[in-house]
């Protein structure tokens, strides 16, 4: 097999086996764009590297092969002290792993070499300058030397030298330079720095496959999900240089703006200057916009040259290019990180250009990542005090205490705390701190600077180059004029706009953009599964009405007995001594439930409305034993008689109702066979909310829907209690008052007789958080808490059960009841109702599974409807 593709061979289809950027050389170049020729040395030769510790037999040979063409093309030999070629020696995943490997450049360098380019370039001051670059990047990169001991040398020339910035060493001092940079390696490594530009090539290749399995490599896979048989391409490369004076430069730039979406070029560069120059974010780089005064002829190349790779890739393009005295070579294409909010506006925008498909649109929404457009954001009329404002890196909003370091930052961050991790700058190194901290704050290094990069890419919102902020490390402090700001005192930061503001600031939920809309009507065209809304109020529902949602999948009652005024009420019921006593109370409390359903229903009107009736113990309602223990004692003490009465009887109350295990409990419908009044006057609450906007002139939609119902009798006892209040209802408010009956299916018996069941019940909704507790044996509160991680960690479950669907065997009970639900009854509804309805993989097995519709929290609606339209292209 081969090895070795020089780039005119490979194509972009062809990335798993010569890696993303190798496949974006190969396909750039065949497109006829300016790229500087070189050769890709494939993934499989790495992974056969990894596996024998060696390089595969005949790979070094056809690198010497494709070497030789590449000299023949350009005219150049690798090592020549006449014609020196020079290269870079570049990895590459199939994957993109940004910052992750390393990349050596102006390889062939060397004492001879060095002066060779001088001569042809007629600057020796330039070769100089590239010979110590080189010296320096090897070192780190292939003989693994601290980059901060080049700094150091770097600094103290400088210093000698009386200069403050590295363009403005002389050539002796870069000759000084040198030579000290070449003590260091002796010193540290115990060897001489290679002279023999072949010998540097087999090392930095070698270095390159080795990087793979660097440990930032490794976290970096780990935290994304890249499985580790990938590899690593080597893309060797002929050298062209941004650092040869003011008509040179070096960039990176989004075809679009990577932030919000917006059409146009959006990037930085950097005159007179190299490769990972503008990354690194040492100096502060220009926007590209600067380019058209400063060179336009350039300027107008590069904006052709987006053009076409967005039109060839059908996408926005992230690429990396270098100017020669004028002259634009392109470096890297990929496909764009991009927030969110861009990924809708630019998808959308690429249907109306004619670029892409509504179907396309759709397909690459990321809905987890969509989900984070209904993320909060600074309240737009709160009066900040805007301490500082630097460049909007990565939206979002987030306050916390401010840090300096990235190993405390994750301490802190995994103890639960919130921290912002403030820099100078990021390196690869800082990740861990990052993942933790609720944002990063960087005084150095543009958009694309790695902090940026990073912090996009896992949501969290960065604020980068904010010059105006002076951090002293060893201090802890950082200044931002006179004002001090230390370690743990709280900032807020606004990674959508760059602003950093001292203390916590209020936020607010956003709405949906215009093409975030247009792209969910066109998400409705394509999907099959309805998508409702669970809500408790009618602020809920009319939020999930705006998000879209055809109704309310499940509204749950318990909630309405909770409020201030109600509760003494509820708990009164709950005291009652007998049925008189009780029925007064829940007389009470009628006319409330009556109003919360009138305000639900008129906000779904035309839509159904799934009303369940009371779910949960009736302890909850009731003050927690310890409490009122206490609180008896000190009525006692103060002789407060009518307390030490009221308190006396809540007690036993509490104390009868106490159980070990309520989630399998008294809950549900057995309240309703229990207490069959409850549920009769919850009924009726319903029944006069809908004659009430019937006679109104709205169409209410009801749905009866009893909990946690196991056996055919418990719901056929129900359903006839519901009946009769609904005709005595109906008589009384003379109109029709139609409705569906139906039950949840949270309980392993019910799947199993859903068959039964069907026979009375009209639509079922699967509940499926219970379901998955009853299905499992875990309590969820307890679970989650103790061993669930434990579980993850040591792979038992690939996921939660409770946020993605057990497909395998809760899937299994409610395929088995959708089927002999169905079968005794064709036209039964059936839907989910628990947390799953908004995760997206659940919701795709919904589909498969058959389900009328998903039934998702309100922010949840619009992602639900994405991820309904993905499951059904
Ligand atoms: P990364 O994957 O970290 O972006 P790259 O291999 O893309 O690393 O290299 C980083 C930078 O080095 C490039 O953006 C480019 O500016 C510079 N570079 C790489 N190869 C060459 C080359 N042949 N000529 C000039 N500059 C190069
Ligand atoms: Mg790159
Ligand atoms: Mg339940």
């Amino acid at each position: 097999s081969r090895y070795v593709f020089p780039f005119e061979q490979g194509r972009a289809n062809q990335r798993d086996l010569l890696g993303g950027k190798g496949a974006g050389l190969a396909e750039m170049s065949y497109i006829g764009l300016p790229v500087p020729p070189g050769f890709t040395i494939t993934t499989e030769a790495c992974n056969l590297y990894q596996e024998l510790g060696q390089f595969p037999d005949g790979m070094m040979d056809e690198v010497w092969e494709n070497l030789r063409l590449l000299e023949q093309k350009l005219s150049r030999t690798l090592g020549d002290p006449e014609k020196p070629l020079l290269v870079s020696v570049r990895s590459g995943a199939p994957i993109s792993m940004p910052g992750m490997m390393d990349t050596v450049l102006n390889l062939g360098l060397n004492t001879q070499t060095t002066e060779g380019l001088a001569r042809l370039t007629q600057n020796r001051r330039f070769a100089l300058d590239s010979y110590r670059r080189f010296i320096q990047m090897f070192g780190n990169v292939v003989m693994h030397m601290e980059h901060h001991r080049f700094e150091h040398i770097l600094q103290e020339v400088k210093d000698e030298a009386g200069v403050t910035l590295d363009p403005d060493l002389s050539e002796s001092y870069l000759e000084i330079l040198i030579a000290r940079y070449k003590d260091l390696v002796r010193e540290v490594t115990g060897r001489e720095f290679p002279e023999n530009a072949h010998e540097q090539l087999e090392m930095a290749i070698k270095a390159v496959f080795d990087s793979w399995k660097n440990p930032r490599a490794i976290v970096y896979r780990r935290l994304n999900k890249i499985p580790e048989t990938l590899g690593t391409a080597v893309n060797v490369q002929s050298m062209v240089f941004g650092n040869m004076g003011p008509t040179s430069a070096t960039g990176v730039l989004f075809t679009r703006n990577p932030n919000t979406g917006e059409p146009g070029m959006y990037g930085e560069y950097l005159t007179n200057a190299q490769g990972e120059d503008v990354v690194a974010g040492i100096r502060t780089p220009k926007p590209i916009q600067e380019m058209a005064q400063e060179m336009p002829k350039t300027f107008q190349e590069i904006t052709e040259v987006c053009a076409l790779l967005e039109k060839h890739y059908r996408d926005m393009q992230d690429i990396e290019f270098t100017v020669e005295r004028e002259k634009l070579y392109l470096l890297q294409t990929r496909t764009g990180k991009r927030t969110a909010r861009a990924a809708v506006k630019i998808a959308v925008d690429l249907v109306r250009e004619g670029i892409i498909t509504r179907e396309e649109a759709i397909l690459r929404q990321d809905p987890d990542q969509v989900a984070r457009l209904l993320y909060r954001q600074i309240d737009p009329s709160a009066k900040l005090d805007v301490l500082a404002q630097g460049l909007p890196a990565s939206p979002g909003a987030a306050s916390g205490k401010v840090v300096f370091n990235a190993d405390e930052a994750e301490a802190r961050g995994n103890q639960g705390e919130a921290v912002i991790l403030v820099r100078p700058e990021t390196t690869p190194d800082d990740i861990h701190g990052i993942v933790a901290a609720q944002g990063v704050l960087t005084s150095r290094g543009g958009m694309t600077s790695h902090a940026a990069i990073v912090a996009r890419g896992m949501g969290k919102p960065a604020v980068t180059g904010c010059e105006a902020v002076r951090i002293n490390l060893e201090e802890e402090v950082f200044y931002v004029g006179d004002v001090k700001v230390s370690h743990n005192d709280v900032i807020t930061i606004d990674g959508g706009t760059g602003r950093v503001v001292l203390g916590v600031v209020p936020t607010v939920d956003p709405g949906l953009s215009e093409d975030f809309t247009t792209l969910l009507q066109w998400a409705d065209d394509m999907k099959r599964l309805g998508v409702e809304a669970n809500a408790d109020t009618p602020e809920d529902a009319q939020i999930a009405r705006d998000f879209g949602a055809q109704g309310v999948g499940l509204c749950r009652t318990e909630h309405m007995f909770m409020g201030q005024d109600r509760l003494p009420v509820m708990q009164k019921m709950i005291l009652a001594e007998t049925l008189e006593e009780r029925q007064k109370a829940l007389n009470e409390l009628l006319p409330m439930q009556q109003s919360d359903f009138y305000g639900i229903l008129k906000a779904m009107d035309g839509y159904p409305v799934t009303i369940r009736l009371l779910d949960p113990p009736l302890h909850e309602f009731l003050p927690n034993i310890p409490d009122t223990e206490k609180e008896l004692a000190l009525a006692r003490q103060e002789q407060r008689t009518d307390d030490v009465v009221r308190l006396e009887a809540i007690l036993r109350r509490a104390r009868t109702l106490f159980e070990f295990n309520p989630m399998l409990g008294f809950r549900g419908v057995r309240l309703g066979i229990v207490y069959p009044e409850i549920y009769a006057m919850q009924a009726q609450a319903i029944f006069q909310a809908q004659a009430q906007l019937l006679h109104e002139g709205y169409h209410p939609v009801v749905e009866v829907m009893i909990p946690l119902v196991g056996t055919l009798a418990e719901f056929t006892k129900m359903k006839e209690l519901i009946a009769d209040v609904n005709a005595r209802t109906q008589e009384a408010e003379n109109i029709a008052l139609p409705y569906k009956i139906g039950t949840m299916i949270e309980i392993p018996r019910a799947a199993l007789t859903a068959g039964s069941i069907a026979e009375e019940a009209e639509f079922f909704s699967f509940g499926t958080n219970d379901l998955t507790q009853t299905t499992f044996g875990f309590s969820r509160d307890d679970a989650e808490s103790k061993f669930l991680p434990h579980y993850l960690a040591e792979k038992i479950l690939p996921d939660n059960p409770f946020m993605v669907l057990d497909r395998e065997g809760v899937g299994r009970l409610i395929k088995i009841a959708v089927a002999d639900g169905r079968e005794t009854r064709p036209d039964l509804k059936v839907g989910i109702c628990g947390e799953h309805g908004g995760d997206p993989s659940s919701i795709e097995f919904c589909h498969l599974a058959g389900l009328n519709y998903v039934s998702a929290s309100p922010y949840r609606v619009p992602i639900a409807r994405l991820a309904a339209a993905q499951a059904n292209l």
